[in-house]
């Protein structure tokens, strides 16, 4: 009897990201019963992609010892733009071959025979840390997520704060005018300073003019084509001169950012989340909090700065609390 309460409540979580997909399963309690991982497809397009998504959530399902019909329904993290009545995803730039827009859920459905909600990828994940996370004490909070772009989540008064469909873009405040080229194609963008692609750029910039950095020797050894989070925290650790410089700069536009929105927001808290923010952890959520202090209008009462609670899986958490408002 015991299994068969926690089959009717059980709910899929898929977390797509430009690099790799994370499935969950939880249970009625919202506790991760089942998890599983792939890489997001490089090539094909958005059927390949849906494809993949439903075989890790069916490898999350099977870790959990369960079946797919086991599951009250599943939701979906995505990046783009989000239509959540019809399932679309448009806009998904970094997806392969994702042009226009793709019913992600009603393709979802037919492979999974459960219903599927999507919801956007930083939105479900803000909201996870909201619910179940580190943001459980506050009524308004921002969730920045800092990893290859620098994504925003907020929540007002105990609610999501979607605006108009493209609310908490944080990571596209201004905080150079006329600054550095971001991959939005504005300039002076926050991303463009403290997104982990930028911070590569700028690295291989600094490199073809002749500086020193052990960053590419330490992604070599790791097996990596990319400056990965771990690839950071490793070159930080060896007192690597270049990469400091780079994540010192990442932490000032940071603080400059985050303080102009507590600025006019005055939320109580703001959450650090995504592959950097995880992976540095509370010690570099106290460096951003330092690096706001000069730029905050009321200096004396800042926001609380605290470190996602709920790690790597918070994308996929959220995105299964998406499918606890469709179930029956
Ligand atoms: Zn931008």
């Amino acid at each position: 009897m015991a299994t068969a309460t926690r089959t009717r409540t059980a709910r899929g979580g898929i977390d797509l990201g430009g690099t790799k997909i994370e499935a969950v399963v939880v249970d009625g309690r919202n506790q991760v019963i089942g998890s599983a991982r792939r890489p997001t497809p490089t090539t094909g397009g958005p059927r390949d992609v849906a494809k993949e998504l439903a075989r890790a959530l069916r490898d999350a399902v099977a870790d959990a010892g369960l079946e797919t019909s086991d599951l009250s329904g599943a939701g979906v993290g995505s990046p783009g733009a989000i239509d959540a009545d019809a399932g679309t995803v448009s806009s998904a730039g970094n997806l392969p071959g994702w042009k226009g827009s793709f019913a992600l859920g009603p393709a979802l459905e037919a492979e999974l025979g459960t219903p599927v909600t999507i919801g956007n990828d930083v939105s479900v994940a803000t909201e996870a840390e909201f619910r179940l996370g580190a943001g459980r004490p506050y009524r308004s909070l921002l969730g920045v997520f800092w990893g290859t772009g620098v994504g925003g989540g907020l929540i007002l008064e105990r609610k999501p704060w979607l605006g108009r469909g493209s609310s908490a873009e944080i990571g596209h405040m201004v905080v150079k005018i006329g600054g550095a080229r971001c991959g939005c194609g504005r300039e002076g963008c926050l991303e463009a300073y403290a997104g982990r692609g930028s911070m590569e750029n700028r690295a291989r910039k600094y490199v073809d003019q002749g500086r020193r950095t052990d960053l590419f020797k330490l992604m070599k050894e790791r097996g990596r084509t990319r400056l990965t989070s771990g690839v950071w925290a490793k070159a930080i650790e060896r007192e690597d001169k270049l990469a400091i410089e780079i994540v010192d700069t990442a932490i000032g536009a940071l603080g400059a950012a985050v303080a102009s929105a507590v600025n006019l927001l005055d939320i109580e808290a703001v959450v650090i989340g995504g592959g950097l923010g995880i992976r540095f952890g509370q010690p570099y959520a106290d460096r951003i909090l330092g690096a706001m202090k000069p730029h905050l209008f009321v200096d004396e009462n800042p926001p609380a700065v605290r470190v996602a609670e709920l790690g790597d899986l918070g994308g996929a958490i959220g995105a299964s609390l998406l499918a606890r408002r469709t179930a029956r």
